[in-house]
């Protein structure tokens, strides 16, 4: 994906942005000596452990472990992807993004402009639509929706008829396309095109910064489908985005609670009766990416259902997805409203007062969870436990470490009659199985790395690439067996082909790679061994030197256990035994 924007690009825009201004916009922060801090964004936090180093251009937290550089801060904190992130920088700075030539055709090497401008002007159009449509405002007004209401969240209508926005918006071929491409236009087999959106009060669905992605489309009388969504495309997935987020940012400064429903009328008429930090899932299941945008903006999170059986279908989908993401700080409830009503219905059947008091009262995660299973499982006997036992292990063996993870397998202890200790040891044993598999797992907060000169030489490699001019990594470590010493043999020749690389892109350059997580681990990484500046490039060339003396014995040793011939150079080396 990275070799489509050519890397001198990203290196020089990594360069030139400031990730203590990026971060600082979003994430007000406070000097710590030669570093800043905050509370961590990604995770709710009384004290902050979230770092920002402006030397290295790196950010890290030592309560959850997110980490990167500015590409990868907002990619994590405004849910962007990799190429939206790098744009997003590169408007800042002014600059437009260059495109490889490379002959393939791909659609991430799209201009997306021309698709946020078609979609602005289709909103536009359907808004215009709307005022002279008296059925249309008739409908909204049933529903209790003003005209002000209305304007916030951009709701137009789309007419009757099979050619509407083609026939205004579509009279150039590219134009025509855009609104193919967005799915606003549809194309028949025989090249004629038509309107998806007809005869519907539409709903403009916003990113992050407000711009229109697509739409939902809503039908007036009877009729299938009841709701009509804009197929996904280059600047809409589904999976990603909240309705209603971005109006609910603009709404509020501090946002205490976000609640989840289902539909966008649901969404609209809460904010009618004041009720204005309701977002909407665009599909039926709440997806973890979407989980983890809504904690991204609050602490707490409330989701919505109907009472009946497929609501509380939904909202164990969204109980698992939420358990993976959940942390120590974080609230989720779980809403369900008698069956046959919405929020739509019932808010404007009881107001805003008795609805908040729903929210209120909303089941905690703990209780729907355990309540969930006891329902499902008879629990008087011992294979009902055992069944519960089980069913409860694998879902919090998904969740972070944390108090929340603690008390649950406590209630799961109490509930199956088995010991916390026992639970804890089924839970941690699949964890540690997980853990062995991979290699070069991060170190907690610096532990080990003394020990390991591998990471140290890792570490200082990483956060000052000029080393690799005053030190030349051994050309043996490309074929050594340990891993390590193969990752410091490829920094070191990425660095030789771009000498004046900062660490910041340096890193980049992993991104999604095997080592990713190692080196920005290590990235920021802070042991005495790395933070003074005067020792770093002795320290460097030493921890090298014993890496290359170590690495050698052992390629000498295994050459006599193969019986191999040693020259009386080699003999010498060996003799010497180079240890530590
Ligand atoms: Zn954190």
């Amino acid at each position: 994906m990275a070799g489509r924007i050519p890397q001198n690009f990203i290196d020089d825009l990594i360069a030139r942005s400031d990730i203590v201004e990026v971060i600082n916009t979003r994430v007000p922060l406070k000097r710590k000596g030669k570093e800043f801090s905050a509370c961590c964004p990604f995770h709710n936090e009384k004290t902050p452990s979230f770092t920002v180093s402006e030397n290295k251009q790196f950010f890290y937290c030592f309560g959850c472990h997110a980490k990167g550089n500015v590409i990868g801060f907002l990619m994590d904190y405004e849910h962007l992807s990799y190429i939206d992130a790098i744009e997003s920088l590169a408007a800042d700075a002014h600059v437009d993004v260059p495109h490889e030539d490379n002959g393939f055709s791909n659609q991430n090497k799209e201009d997306k402009q021309p698709y946020y401008k078609i979609l602005e002007q289709a909103s536009e159009l359907f808004q215009q639509e709307l005022k002279t449509s008296a059925r249309a405002i008739d409908y909204l007004k049933q529903r209790g929706l003003s005209g002000e209401i209305a304007k916030q969240f951009k709701i137009g209508y789309a007419p009757d008829g099979w050619n509407f926005l083609s026939g205004s918006l579509g009279k150039t071929t590219d134009k025509l396309n855009s609104l193919i491409k967005t799915g606003l236009v549809v194309t028949k087999e025989n090249d004629k095109t038509y309107d998806r959106f007809r005869d519907r009060i539409i709903f403009p669905i916003t990113d992050q910064r407000g711009r229109i992605i697509g739409f939902g489309g809503r039908i007036l009388d009877q009729g299938e489908p009841k709701y009509l969504n804009s197929p996904e495309n280059t600047v809409f997935h589904k999976g990603y985005e909240l309705y209603g987020l971005y109006e609910t940012k603009q709404a509020l400064r501090k946002i205490d609670r976000i609640i989840v429903v289902e539909g966008y009328m649901d969404v609209v008429a809460l904010a009618q009766h004041g009720i204005n930090y309701a977002v909407a899932s665009l599909g039926t299941a709440t997806t973890t990416e979407q989980i983890q945008k809504a904690f991204r903006t609050t602490h707490e999170i409330v989701f919505c259902y109907d009472g009946d059986n497929a609501g509380k279908k939904a909202a164990w989908r969204a109980l698992e997805n939420t358990l993976t993401v959940i942390r120590d700080g974080m609230i989720a409830k779980f809403l369900f409203l008698p069956e046959k009503e919405d929020p739509d219905t019932m808010v404007r059947k009881e107001g805003k007062e008795a609805f908040e008091q729903r929210i209120k009262n909303a089941k905690t995660l703990s209780d729907f969870l355990f309540e969930n299973l006891k329902s499902e499982i008879d629990i008087s006997s011992t294979e009902g436990k055992a069944q519960v036992a089980s069913k409860a292990n694998a879902l919090i063996q998904k969740m972070h470490n944390g108090f929340l993870k603690d008390l649950l397998i406590e209630e799961l202890s109490t509930l199956v009659g088995l010991s916390q200790q026992l639970l804890e040891s089924k839970i941690s044993t699949k964890i540690e199985n997980k853990k062995t598999a991979q290699t070069l797992t991060k170190p907690a907060r610096g532990q080990q790395i003394s020990n390991n000169k591998t990471r140290l030489a890792v570490a200082l490699l990483i956060q000052n690439p000029i080393l690799a001019s005053h030190h030349t990594v051994p050309d043996m470590f490309k074929h050594a067996a340990n891993k390590g010493l193969q990752l410091l043999h490829t920094l070191q020749q990425t660095i030789a082909s771009n000498p004046d690389i900062s660490a910041a892109a340096l890193l980049e350059r992993f991104r999604d790679g095997e080592h990713e997580n190692t080196l920005s681990t290590l990235s920021m990484l802070q042991t005495p061994e790395t933070e003074n500046d005067n020792t770093v490039t002795e320290v460097f060339k030493e921890v090298i030197e014993r890496l290359h003396r170590e690495e050698r014995s052992e390629y000498l040793k295994n050459k006599l256990e193969n019986n191999e011939q040693l020259s009386p150079e080699e003999w010498n080396e060996y003799l010497e035994k180079p240890n530590k």
